[in-house]
């Protein structure tokens, strides 16, 4: 059967706009609404709204104020033109029983050919999956995991780790000696590359064959010494905050801010990924001994490579990021970093 030319505004009327925003979307009805997490920008409580009745279909979200119909959604989402966005449309969703007409609507808007960060992002996540971490036996946190579990505990929801890559591994051995359940972090170099797994344990300490107890044990033993971890906030802010370990990083991420954390390889910013580039950069690791050298030194190291850096403290001496999540709770340490970090405001935060 061929395929039956029909307009743009045909093909609107035919599909759904909940099976469009519903594929990367999770949507709960709430009265006449559909309401989820919105996938333009980061959140833990749904802002994002999609009404199949009002005006043919549109969707509009209360945190970054995003809206319009179907084929501006797919536009956005996947950084398309309109008769792109109508195109895919139609095929995906009609089954290819129906195409556009060339030119029935006229472009109203081209975007900018802006880097496409978050398909830089979204290029990354499936190598953890299919490569390295299913060698190591690592498995996705499901929510009921007892990676999630804990992550919960440090006052992170299971979605940030989820888009960050960190996973779940049930027994975690990778320098021999009995696995142990952990929670497993992905490190990229800045070409992209996963280049280290680091776990952490969530039993005690793991056992080494040579009798050392770790809390922390990489896919190359010992505490790994390269790479970064990412959080997908780092893609797309004109700023970075440089933290010390992965958890910190999530911490902060939780809260909008697009945190990196170096985990040791604070005097080497030649792994601060691409993602870093030309950007401010904060640095802000622990308020202990060990993290005022590191923050010395990285200092030192950023200007020699020509990055000017700031440096700001956790509110109060002695706890971390983390510590301040789980004392104070999302909403409250979100305003005091928003006081800190203009680049929050200016971006909706
Ligand atoms: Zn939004």
């Amino acid at each position: 059967m061929e395929a039956q030319r029909i307009d743009a505004d045909e093909i609107k009327r035919r599909v759904s706009i909940l099976a469009v925003t519903g594929e990367v979307v999770e949507l709960r009805k709430q009265g006449h609404e559909w309401k989820g997490l919105c996938p333009f920008h980061q959140e833990t409580t749904p802002s994002f709204g999609v009404n199949p009745e009002k005006d043919g279909g549109v969707y509009h979200c209360f945190g970054c104020g995003k809206g319009g119909d179907l084929f501006s959604f797919v536009q956005e989402y996947r950084r398309v033109d309109f008769p792109a966005a109508v195109e895919y449309v139609a095929e995906r969703y009609t089954s290819g029983h129906f195409v556009t007409r060339e030119a029935t609507r006229p472009a109203p808007r081209t975007p900018e050919p802006a880097p496409d960060l978050r398909a830089q992002w979204r290029a990354l996540l499936p190598l953890i999956d299919h490569d390295r971490a299913a060698a190591f036996g690592c498995l996705t946190p499901e929510t009921d995991s007892p990676a999630a579990a804990y992550l919960r505990t440090r006052g992170i929801s299971p979605m940030f780790p989820l888009v960050s890559g960190v996973k779940y591994a049930p027994r975690w051995c990778p320098a021999g000696g009995v696995g142990k359940p952990a929670v497993v972090f992905p490190f990229w170099n800045r070409q992209g590359c996963l280049v280290n797994l680091e776990g952490r344990c969530l039993d005690g300490l793991f056992l080494l064959p040579d009798g050392r107890k770790e809390r922390y044990l990489s896919a190359r033993g010992g505490r790994k010494k390269e790479g970064v971890f990412l959080t997908p906030e780092a893609f797309r802010q004109p700023f970075v905050v440089l933290v010390e370990g992965a958890v910190n990083a999530l911490s902060l991420a939780v809260c909008g801010v697009p945190a990196v954390a170096t985990c040791g390889a604070s005097n080497r910013p030649e792994w601060l990924p691409q993602a870093c580039r030309g950007k401010v950069v904060y640095t802000a690791f622990d308020p202990d001994a060990g993290g005022e050298a590191g923050t010395v030194e990285l200092a030192r190291a950023l200007a020699a490579a020509g990055i000017r850096s700031e440096w700001f403290k956790p509110p109060e001496d002695g706890i971390d990021w983390n510590d301040c999540l789980v004392t104070y709770g999302q909403n409250a340490l979100r305003r005091a970093l928003a006081d800190v970090f203009p680049h929050l405001r200016a971006f909706g935060r």
